[in-house]
């Protein structure tokens, strides 16, 4: 299913000419320019802005929706095809759509546990109308996941939800969101939960945007008051949410990382070339410091590459996806302080656009060791399951 005519079939089997098509594309529609260098006002704005773009992509040739599976209205091809994307709509100087963060977090894990969910919605997604929420951490279960609280019981035909979830990113305009509840009992930690969709304009949800250092908005509070839910919007069994979480996991960790990289390759550059702009000379030490950071991001893209080959080949990557997400917490954080650092008094004072959008950045970046599970719980997962270092005891 495409609704495209202008689709070119042979892309799927063909990266190089996928690659090479798409940035014949992104270099020539005069469509696109508008979404070049664009400075957002608000967090709304930028992503519906995003969801344009993906409109304008799909709509012409399709081309992020190669990638995806037809069955949920893709074209076809794997994850390195959605890996070209990234690499050339910021080579191009354009954003990368932020619903595809999301996308690429929740849409693997629903259509391999709940098909008939992406087959039915990712369409829309894919086609910027719509976008979805990952509704796992609550006030009290973060780190430690499994301590979650909300509920879902089942009555006949559909499912009873109530709780409270915390940190949703684009929680504040999503539209559906993905939830994880606890079905079993309260001592049942991760044995009893469960993984289940509902949409965002059900009675009895609650959406509490979270204003941000950045100015941003857009995770939020998301409050569930006996939300009726149908039975069939479960995503995989009951009492199986720990195992489709984890499923999840493996992409949110290595897709993000490369999202992530595909964009601070063009940010340094454009990081370089706003320094050398400015009045006077660059800081001392500048040269060496843009390296060293560049070094981190090339070493991110490097694992990365590695990592998306691995998910494109079916393997399960599984906690070793916890190295991308360290080195890409690393990598981001870098180089948004090479920027603090570079810019100088300009990076405090400037109302240029560019530097404000730094400024931004920088604040955000600060929560690149935390969001998607910290550093120390990724360094953790890493010493427990990858390398079976023995516990340490404390003292
Ligand atoms: C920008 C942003 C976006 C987010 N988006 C989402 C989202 O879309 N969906 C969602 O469900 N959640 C989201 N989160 C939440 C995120 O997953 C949690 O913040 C994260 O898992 C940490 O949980 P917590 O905030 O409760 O901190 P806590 O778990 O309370 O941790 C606090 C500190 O203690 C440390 N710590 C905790 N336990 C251990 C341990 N066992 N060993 C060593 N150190 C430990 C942590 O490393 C951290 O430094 C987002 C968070 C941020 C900041």
């Amino acid at each position: 299913m495409t609704g495209y005519a202008l689709v070119e079939t042979s892309y799927p089997s063909d990266l190089e000419g996928y690659r090479l098509a798409l940035r014949r594309h992104l270099a020539s529609d005069p469509h696109l320019d508008r979404f070049r260098g664009r400075h957002h006002v608000s967090t709304e704005e930028r992503i519906s802005t995003d969801a344009e773009l993906m409109s304008a992509l799909a709509g012409t040739g399709g081309w992020n929706l190669y990638g995806w599976p037809q069955q949920i209205g893709g074209l076809g091809g794997d994850e390195r095809h959605r890996g070209i994307l990234y690499d050339e709509l910021s080579r191009a100087g354009l954003p990368v759509p932020e619903p595809h963060l999301l996308l690429e977090t929740l849409c693997p894990a629903v259509t391999r546990f709940a098909p008939h969910l992406t087959e039915r919605y990712a369409p829309a997604y894919l086609r910027g109308k719509e976008w979805w929420g990952q509704c796992f951490s609550e006030p009290e279960a973060g780190s430690d996941l499994a301590a979650l609280r909300t509920r879902a019981r089942r009555e006949g035909d559909h499912y009873v939800v109530s709780g409270q979830k915390l940190w949703t990113s684009h929680g504040a305009t999503a539209t559906r969101l993905v939830v994880l509840v606890r079905t079993g009992t309260t001592e049942s930690r991760h044995r009893g939960l469960s993984m289940i969709m509902l949409d965002v304009d059900s009675p009895g949800v609650t959406v509490r945007p979270i204003a941000l250092a950045s100015g941003d908005n857009e995770l939020a509070e998301i409050f569930f008051d006996d939300v009726v839910v149908p039975a069939d919007h479960l995503i995989g069994e009951e009492g199986q949410g720990w195992t489709v979480a984890m499923f999840l996991l493996q992409y949110e960790r290595a897709m993000y990382a490369w999202q992530s990289a595909s964009v601070a390759l063009r940010r340094i550059t454009e990081l370089r070339d706003l320094v050398t702009s400015l009045p006077g000379p660059p800081p001392d030490g500048a040269r060496r410091r843009i390296g060293a950071v560049y070094v981190d991001i090339v070493t991110l893209r490097a694992r990365s590459s590695h990592t998306v080959r691995r998910l494109a080949a079916g393997e399960t990557v599984g906690p070793e996806a916890s190295v991308d997400k360290v080195l890409l917490a690393a990598a981001e954080q870098g180089l948004n302080d090479l920027a603090r650092d570079l810019l100088g008094p300009h990076f405090l004072l400037s109302n240029r656009p560019e530097v404000q959008a730094w400024r931004a950045e920088w604040w955000y970046s600060r929560s690149a060791t935390i969001l998607g599970g910290s550093s120390e719980v990724q360094r953790t997962i890493l010493a427990d399951h990858v390398l079976g270092l023995p516990k340490e005891h404390q003292r």
